[in-house]
């Protein structure tokens, strides 16, 4: 297969009836379309899990299905919530009912290997929900649910790309992963990063509704001032690396 026969919708029908048959594994990229600080576009996370995804289905009987780019509402303390301008984001309702139609869908046509890959922490058991809510008519069906593949990094890479710590997944938003992955993979969007973030001071709660908090915010929770395309070469490689492993382990010799 070149890059082009392992994204689902360059295939014709009779190419997606022949993948069926082959017991072709699927991957259901999910992303966000969410504000990114003043250095990123508000698609990073939609564009990650696409391109991520379909980096990994190389090499493998795979295929990359329609990516679900919008994602679930983001949250002042790990997305810097709904009220900066470009956020547009799903009520939980409507995703869990979007992603179980696709996941449906993609096992009514006959696929029994599907793994879901999100990118946006606010997506987390939702799409659990939505992927548990669609299996359960086929209970021969596999259905792997990724929601936090950027947790898979080695201590060296992990190292590298925080050498003044790590702040934690949830402040780590436009900031040195997502800052070094897109520099690596798309240098021409990235903009200049603030120096140090917000340092928001997270609460073990929430507060609601929210209030403007955008006014004296980038938009970045930690620093991403040390961010490169080197430490995005090298966390890229180990994110599609452990997205094969999982596929690999789950859904056997599936080498194309
Ligand atoms: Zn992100």
């Amino acid at each position: 297969m070149d890059e082009r026969e392992h994204r689902l919708e360059h295939l014709s029908w009779p190419q997606v009836r022949d993948a069926v048959a082959s017991d072709t594994a699927v991957i259901l990229p999910i992303g966000a379309i969410e504000q990114h600080g003043p250095n990123l576009p508000i698609d990073t996370d939609a564009y990650l899990a696409m391109e991520l995804a379909v980096a990994g289905a190389q090499d493998r009987r795979a295929v990359v299905a329609p990516p679900i780019i919008y994602g679930c509402r983001s949250r002042p303390q790990s997305g810097g919530g709904e009220l900066f301008p470009g956020t547009l984001s799903l009520d939980g309702i409507t995703f869990i009912q979007l992603v179980s139609d696709v996941l449906g869908g993609l096992l009514r046509h006959g696929f029994r290997k599907l793994l879901v890959f999100s990118w946006h922490m606010e997506n987390r058991g939702f799409v659990y929900e939505a992927a548990s809510r669609a299996v359960v008519p086929y209970p021969d069906a596999k259905l792997v649910v990724m929601e936090e593949p950027f947790d898979s990094l080695s201590d060296a890479t992990m190292d590298k790309l925080f050498p003044n710590g790590f702040p934690g997944w949830p402040l780590e938003h436009a900031g040195m992963l997502e800052t070094s992955l897109l520099l690596f993979l798309r240098p021409s969007v990235v903009g200049e990063s603030p120096r140090s973030g917000d340092r928001l001071v997270t609460r073990p709660y929430d507060v609601l509704p929210e209030r403007d908090q955008t006014a004296e915010q980038t938009g970045v929770l930690w620093d991403a001032s040390g961010a490169s395309a080197e430490s995005g070469e090298l966390a890229y490689g180990e994110i599609v690396a452990h997205l094969q492993s999982v596929a690999d382990r789950e859904f056997g010799d599936a080498s194309a």
